[in-house]
């Protein structure tokens, strides 16, 4: 038995409350756009997203007057990123070294951040926020998206909307009801994602340990290790199967020094397993409808740039569509126009991240072989004028992307 159905209407419909979502609803709202953003989830409190807040996104929100807010809620700071060989350590990233006023990568818990960007949105009487509102089908007329259906406590609302963006993450609803076509890679890894104790005198930044044909990533994250464990694509069920003494042990061979923290992993209730995705939509957008962040283009962990590359989107929607939407006169040719000027920068890192899947983690994840650094890896990082690209790409991206005053 459904619920009545109520309606409602708004210029701009956002679904998904991730950094995509929620970065896009502050700009157009402080643009006095009358934007309602639709959360399937209670609140912003899911673990194992990323936590990594990238020196581009600091500086985005700089512009905007909330980097010194953001600095005074509890965070840790990345400022390099090396790769443990067997060889010694090699520093593949120094953001040091970077002209920016924030040369480093801010560790926040993601949830705080989603909080702390909603929070500044609600002082805008034009913003619109609904927790615990999944989306469940789109409002078409005539081949033109008008709204959703989402669906909260209270049963199924209607939301009639000028404008619908998805944001809804790597399994996008929108994209799949809006039929979009997508193209997609296979990375060769999947990960399992944990925490284990962090003291203040451990080791600093971020630390990629390589050996026996595994790889584990750790990022400080203040009195906590954030921990990557990549695996073989689609090995998740073995690994379990063998027990979490046997990862225990795996892990400890591969850092001996923290050895004592993996005893902390007692339960898989505390190693989240995640299937590693890269992939992209041929065309963002159809008439009422445009897809950002993840839903468009699903980013694999590589870097971790995901959050970064959702955010720059955000900016550049709202950059575009703001003044069309204020004066209500959006036209296809502006939703064209954020497909148009976010496209290459993530088709580039996309093509990037395949290259090192392929590379330097297929063959960290090879037991039959001695990992090395790629050769022409340690020749760039050698050479003055290139050895800061690695820390560019990740810290800054390939194109920076300003909020349009
Ligand atoms: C293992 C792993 C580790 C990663 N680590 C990092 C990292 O360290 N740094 C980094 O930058 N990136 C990382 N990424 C990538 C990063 O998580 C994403 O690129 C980024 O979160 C994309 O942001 P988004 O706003 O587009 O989507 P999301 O963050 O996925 O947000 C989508 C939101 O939409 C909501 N939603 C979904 N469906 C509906 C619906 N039907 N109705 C309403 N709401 C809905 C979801 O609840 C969610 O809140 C990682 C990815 C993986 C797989």
């Amino acid at each position: 038995m459904t619920a009545e159905r109520a309606q409602s209407e708004t210029a701009c419909c956002v679904v998904g409350g991730g950094p995509a979502g929620v970065i896009l609803s502050l700009l157009l709202a402080r643009k006095r756009v009358a934007v309602t953003l639709l959360e399937a989830h209670d609140n912003f409190d899911r673990d194992f997203r990323g936590d990594t807040i990238h020196p581009s996104v600091l500086e985005l929100l700089d512009e905007i007057g909330l980097a010194g807010p953001l600095h005074r809620l509890p965070h840790a700071k990345i400022h390099t990123g090396a790769l443990m060989t067997a060889q010694g350590p090699v520093t593949l990233a120094d953001f040091r070294r970077l002209r920016t006023r924030f040369p480093y990568i801010m560790m926040l818990p993601q949830k705080d951040f989603l909080a702390f960007v909603a929070r500044e949105a609600e002082r805008y009487p034009s913003f619109r926020l609904l927790m615990g509102a999944r989306v469940e089908g789109l409002i078409e007329e005539g081949g033109v998206v008008r709204g959703v259906v989402y669906e909260d406590d209270g049963g199924k609302v209607e939301l009639r909307a000028g404008l619908t963006i998805g944001a809804d993450g790597r399994g996008s609803r929108l994209r799949h009801l809006g039929g979009f076509e997508q193209v997609k890679t296979s990375p060769p890894m999947d990960i399992l994602w944990f925490r284990v104790p962090r003291k203040t005198d451990d080791a600093d930044g971020g630390l990629a340990f390589f050996g026996g044909g595994h790889m584990l990533v750790m990022l400080n994250r203040g009195e906590q290790w954030q921990a990557a464990y990549v695996i073989l694509k689609g090995s998740s069920a073995q690994v379990r199967a063998a027990g979490l003494e046997v990862l225990r042990r795996a892990l400890s061979e591969l850092v001996p020094q923290y050895a004592e923290r993996f005893e902390e992993l007692r339960d898989w209730k505390q190693v989240s397993m995640l299937s590693v995705e890269s992939s992209r939509v041929t065309r963002w957008f159809k008439p009422g409808l445009l897809l950002i962040g993840d839903a468009a283009h699903v980013m694999s962990p590589v870097g971790g740039v995901g959050i970064n590359y959702a955010i720059q989107d955000a900016v550049v929607a709202a950059n575009v569509l703001s003044g069309p939407l204020e004066e209500k006169h959006l036209q296809l040719g502006n939703l064209a126009e954020v497909q148009r000027r976010r496209e290459w920068p993530t088709r580039l890192i996309q093509a990037v991240q395949t290259g090192i899947q392929k590379r330097v983690i297929a063959a960290a994840l090879d037991p039959t072989g001695t990992f090395r650094v790629p050769l022409a890896l340690r020749l760039l990082l050698r050479v003055p004028g290139l050895r800061n690209l690695p820390a560019r790409v990740i810290g800054l991206g390939f194109k920076k992307v300003h909020v349009k005053p």
